[in-house]
């Protein structure tokens, strides 16, 4: 069989991959689109790993989404990396080329900017400071996409402060380190609050940052999607701020695979929201 009149074939790879909601985006849009393609969960190893994605082309992937644990291991395993995904760390999105090389992509910084824009048209980067909480590799996504909307104030804040020192050693001046039990003081004046820590979703602590600072001119957004709005959302949107969940960004960060996969740009709308949440 030739390369032409093959089934493509995608997935994502990870360890577990049960609970990933790739496979329900992807689907609906295979099934929209009428795309004869198939979008595999796969269980991987950590020493399997790289085995498997050499394995993967010879039987018919055109690429694969990579989550947790291997986001940081795929960028030594390509044969390119793109800008975005050096600059992340992490690589979520690689496309197997048809001269036999890997390359791999980070597409969470376009997911979070996409999905602010298109859910908080007004929302501006460069109008003042952001505040994130966070430092682990979805952040560093967070805040190599503001520095490159133009953000010119990059507050932040971890639990564990060496975190934040290597990202502020990175991404540079604009970006401005505060103790994790001084988080709240960070919010004042603040335009763009983002949740990068896993705290508040299901299963995972809860997120005790004060929100007193918080105006309600910011637009807060938290990366955790489950639940959908979590309790930081909920008490930003009591403030008058305005919120946007991370489902939209899970949703957007899938959209540059498939159209590179299977040679259609799929739209993100209310459809696709209601597929992966039903
Ligand atoms: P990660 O690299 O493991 O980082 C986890 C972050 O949470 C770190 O900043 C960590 O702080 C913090 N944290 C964890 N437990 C904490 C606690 N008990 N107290 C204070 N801080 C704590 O994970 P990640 O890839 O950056 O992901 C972060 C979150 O974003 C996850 O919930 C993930 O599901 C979500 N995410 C969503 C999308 C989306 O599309 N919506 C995309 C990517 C990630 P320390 O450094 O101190 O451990």
């Amino acid at each position: 069989m030739t390369s032409q009149n093959r089934i493509p074939l995608a997935g994502v790879i990870g360890r577990p991959v049960a609970h990933s909601k790739s496979p329900r985006i992807f689907r609906h849009w295979l099934t929209h689109f009428g795309v004869k393609g198939h979008y595999i969960p796969m269980d991987v190893a950590e020493q399997d790993l790289e085995t498997v994605i050499h394995a993967l082309p010879r039987l018919g992937f055109v690429g694969v989404n990579v989550t947790i644990p291997h986001k940081e291991h795929v960028l030594e395993i390509a044969d390119l990396v793109s800008d975005q995904a050096a600059l992340t760390g992490s690589a979520n999105t690689l496309v197997f080329r048809d001269d036999g090389t890997v390359h791999a992509d980070s597409t969470d910084g376009h997911g979070f900017m996409e999905n602010l824009r298109s859910n908080a048209p007004d929302w501006d980067p460069g109008q003042g400071p952001a505040a994130i909480l966070g430092a682990g590799g979805a952040a560093r996504a967070v805040v190599a996409s503001l520095l490159n909307a133009g953000a010119e104030e990059i507050r932040l804040s971890n639990r564990t402060r060496a975190r934040s020192e290597i990202l502020r050693k990175e991404f540079g001046a604009k970006v401005r380190i505060h103790d994790w039990n001084e988080a709240g003081d960070m919010l004042k004046g603040a335009r763009t609050v983002v949740n990068a820590t896993s705290l508040g979703m299901v299963g995972h602590g809860r997120l005790q940052v004060p929100l007193r600072d918080l105006s309600g001119d910011a637009v807060v957004t938290d990366l955790v999607y489950a639940p959908l709005e979590t309790e930081f959302l909920a008490q930003a949107r009591r403030i008058g701020c305005q919120t946007v969940d991370g489902l939209g960004m899970l949703l957007f960060q899938a959209a540059p695979g498939f159209e590179r996969w299977f040679g259609i740009a799929p739209h993100v709308d209310d459809q696709l929201r209601q597929a992966v949440l039903s």
